[in-house]
């Protein structure tokens, strides 16, 4: 065990409209979740906040000094707010694994993630195209995208900084303004990604960090008339409630939500990687990923070796403290989320599952004012355990077994959601297909939680609308223009001369 460094906090101030300023709610208290304690105390913003976020957002989005920039201007402040997050990464990702109980190993490369985000769109503006499009008369005409405005980005509390640069980054690039909320739990490093932004010397108004409540600051900005679009990352029904109250306004609405990812393990399947694939899927940030492949289905044939083994390896997992650079498995968020986790494990012993290991609090004294829970495999749940069938959003993973392709799909689109999914075969025709039959935007073959920037994420059924990352993450925060450019000398012949 190595020490724990110093938490350095934050001043108790929001990022409004460019400017620092104690926001106008109650504080919230900001924990430590390894220990409990209380690492510093944080002003919740409330519509007032929102008012004025808004207010400066559409004058600076508005202003020739933002909107008379040509795109590769616009990338030069994207390249500078990488350097400055690459320039802190080490304080970043210490503040965040403060703050989320996330291993360091993980909060660093969120952080290189974040950076990396902000690069892979200044190229994408600098070298984004408008297309000229097939004239049907003697007109030339081209399609123009063009900002929205002021871009609300509401987001969750388990990879903050990486999604603040997934909704950050397209939406600068676009030429909007940005009003980020980050989640009550988890706003530090948000509100440090700011004091970076300000240092780039990207103009005054255009991105404003107001931590808070959902139902309050989160809700103000989606009902805000001056916010032209809402990209949302957080749980489904969250993400319904949002997109209702975006219908009432004809606001378009990007939503990234929850799963209950499939990951399969064919008969064929080379075993040591696929063991250690499935345990890196669900077990990697304790399970708080939205992908995490949290329903396991083993082919029958395999199923007692295989499932043998994963017990075993997963046992060895080291649960502890995120600093320590021996742990694999650090606390979750929070206390109470630590207990929802918990409470799912029990109503699946009443639904007659069997805990194959975990299942519990760890009994380590050291662990104990933490938001620990050990990680967990359960089998012998039917299909409509609601185990199998909710998001957990923890280290635990259910195993079930399957007899053939059909059986699985069967099984696997067995869902409401339809995220992300992974296989494990040598085969690769029959992984093909499998990826073809499977309700999933992600479909992970012999790898998982591999995740590129240029490769378009998003969900399908209840998982998500829409799509973040790739080229086209950019278009989402744009609106298209077709123009039209009249080649005829004459005048309209329609109209007597
Ligand atoms: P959540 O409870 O839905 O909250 C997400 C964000 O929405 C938070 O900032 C939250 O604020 C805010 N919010 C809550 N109620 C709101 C309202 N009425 N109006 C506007 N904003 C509101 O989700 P979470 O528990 O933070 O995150 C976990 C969920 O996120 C999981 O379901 C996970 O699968 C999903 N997720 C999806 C993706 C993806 O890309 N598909 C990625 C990561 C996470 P408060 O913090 O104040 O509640």
């Amino acid at each position: 065990m190595t020490a724990r460094p110093t938490f350095i906090g934050l001043p108790d101030e929001a990022f409004v409209g460019g400017k620092w300023r104690t926001a106008s709610g109650p504080t919230s208290e900001i924990t430590d979740p390894a220990n409990g304690q209380i690492l510093q105390t944080v002003s919740q913003c409330t519509a007032t906040d929102v008012d004025d976020a808004v207010a400066a957002g559409a004058a600076a989005s508005a202003d020739p000094g933002w909107c008379g920039l040509l795109p590769h201007q616009r990338a030069r402040y994207l390249h500078r707010i990488a350097d400055l997050i690459e320039r802190d990464a080490d304080r970043l990702a210490t503040l965040q694994t403060f703050n989320t109980g996330k291993t360091f190993t993980e909060t660093r490369a969120l952080v290189g993630s974040a950076a990396a985000t902000f690069r892979y769109f200044a190229a994408v503006v600098e070298t984004h195209d408008e297309p000229m499009t097939t004239a049907r008369g003697n007109y030339r005409t081209w399609i123009q995208h063009e900002p929205i405005g002021v871009i609300g980005a509401i987001a969750p509390w388990n990879s903050p900084i990486a999604s603040d640069a997934q909704k950050l980054a397209p939406a600068l690039a676009a030429g909007n303004a940005v009003i980020l909320k980050p989640a009550e739990w988890t706003p530090l490093v948000s509100l440090a990604l700011a004091r970076l932004i300000e240092e780039s010397g990207l103009p005054a108004g255009l991105v404003s960090v107001l931590p808070g409540r959902g139902s309050v600051v989160g809700d103000a900005i989606v009902r805000h008339p001056g916010v032209g679009k809402v990209s949302f990352t957080g749980g489904t029904s969250t993400g319904r409630g949002l997109a209702h109250i975006a219908a009432d306004k004809l606001m378009p609405v990007s939503l990234e939500l929850g799963g209950k990812s499939p990951t399969v393990v064919l008969d064929d399947a080379d075993v040591e990687q696929a063991i250690a694939g499935v345990i890196y899927g669900i077990f990697s940030s304790s399970g708080q990923s939205c992908i995490a492949g949290s329903r396991l289905f083993v082919q029958e044939s395999l199923y007692d070796e295989f499932v043998g083994r994963l017990i075993e390896r997963t046992r060895s997992l080291r649960v502890g403290d995120g600093f320590d650079p021996s742990t694999r498995v650090g606390p979750l968020v929070h206390r109470r989320h630590r207990d929802s986790v918990a409470g799912y494990v029990d109503l699946a012993r009443e639904e007659g599952g069997r805990i194959l290991c975990g299942g519990a609090i760890p009994d380590d004294p050291a662990l104990a004012c933490g938001a620990y829970y050990l990680p967990t495999i359960i089998d012998g749940l039917g299909a409509q355990a609601r185990a199998c069938r909710e998001e957990i959003f923890g280290p635990v993973l259910v195993v079930l077994p399957f007899t053939d392709d059909d059986d699985l799909v069967a099984k696997a689109n067995d869902s409401v959601y339809g995220l992300a999914a992974g296989i494990w075969t040598r085969d690769y025709r029959r992984a093909l297909a499998l990826a073809g039959r499977i309700d999933a935007g992600t479909v992970w073959i012999n790898t998982y939680k591999a995740f590129s920037i240029s490769t378009p994420f998003g969900g399908i059924k209840e998982s998500g609308l829409g799509t973040e990352k790739g080229r086209e993450g950019i278009a989402a925060y744009s609106r298209v223009k077709g123009v039209y450019l009249g080649m005829d000398p004459e005048p309209n012949p329609w109209v007597p001369a």
